[in-house]
């Protein structure tokens, strides 16, 4: 059965999603306040498949519950409830490490989709994990959508490895977050053509409401400081004004 750890303060929205979330299956655990989801996720942090993390909850908020999660080196998929029309609760939680977010209030169907999103991802690094001794062709079929196994990709003597969400250099390994390595998935798919952020918002999160592309901008300051010699002066992950960026596995 799949775990979800809700975290909300709020008591009659936090038994409403644990109502709806167990008619569809999942078993579910509350946490009010973000020192107990803290200590739940430190302590087992493979217990549940995802979080639904509230931004605003007394003493820690949400987006400090998920940028220690991501400190502490744990990439357990966040999904981050924010206040609506408040956009800088998005570039927060996308900079604190949250894998995507849904403004309050939401509709339950959209919130179900977008767990699913997330849960399928997770579920694919974790076929891919499991079936590496056994038969490959079992399953294969199953919901592959864009996300088919990728051989590790090799550039500017670093090595991005998509099962692992690792990214290998010289200096030691960085883990990625799921969105991390998605979007760094999506940009070297699309190599040496400029990508524009309304697409990049599309494709890799599947939002297609407007939000603010700056979320993007922050992924790829991230991105840059993972693969980037000099962050500031980028050879791989490069600046298109006017459009978006650009991916080169050449240093330029
Ligand atoms: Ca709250």
């Amino acid at each position: 059965m799949t775990s979800i750890l809700i975290v909300e303060d709020e008591r009659h929205l936090a038994e409403g999603l644990r109502f709806n979330l167990e008619a569809e299956g999942y078993r579910v655990r509350v946490a009010q306040n973000g020192e107990t989801a803290l200590a739940l996720l430190l302590a087992q942090p493979e217990s549940f498949a995802a979080v639904l993390l509230d931004c605003m909850l007394p003493g820690k908020d949400g987006f400090a519950v998920a940028s220690e999660l991501r400190a502490a080196g744990k990439f357990v998929p966040i999904l981050m409830l924010t206040a609506m029309g408040r956009p800088e609760d998005v570039l927060r939680g996308f900079e604190a490490g949250a894998d995507d977010y849904l403004p309050k209030p939401f509709e339950l169907e959209i919130l179900l989709a977008r767990l699913r999103g997330l849960l399928r991802r997770r579920e694919w690094l974790h076929r891919e994990r499991s079936t590496e001794q056994t038969s490959r062709t079992s399953n294969s079929k199953v919901e592959l959508e864009d996300e088919e196994p990728a051989k590790p990709f090799a550039f500017s003597g670093k090595v991005f490895d998509f099962e692992q969400l690792e990214l290998r250099t010289a200096s030691g390994v960085v883990r990625l977050t799921l969105m991390e390595a998605k979007l760094l998935r999506y940009l070297i798919r699309h190599a040496e053509r400029a990508v524009s952020r309304k697409a990049m918002l599309e494709d890799v999160w599947g939002l297609h409401e407007e939000t603010d592309t700056r979320a993007i901008d922050n992924f790829i300051v991230r991105l840059r400081k993972y693969i980037e010699d000099e962050p500031t002066k980028p050879k791989h992950l490069l600046t298109v004004r006017g459009v978006g960026y650009r991916f080169s596995s050449e240093a330029i």
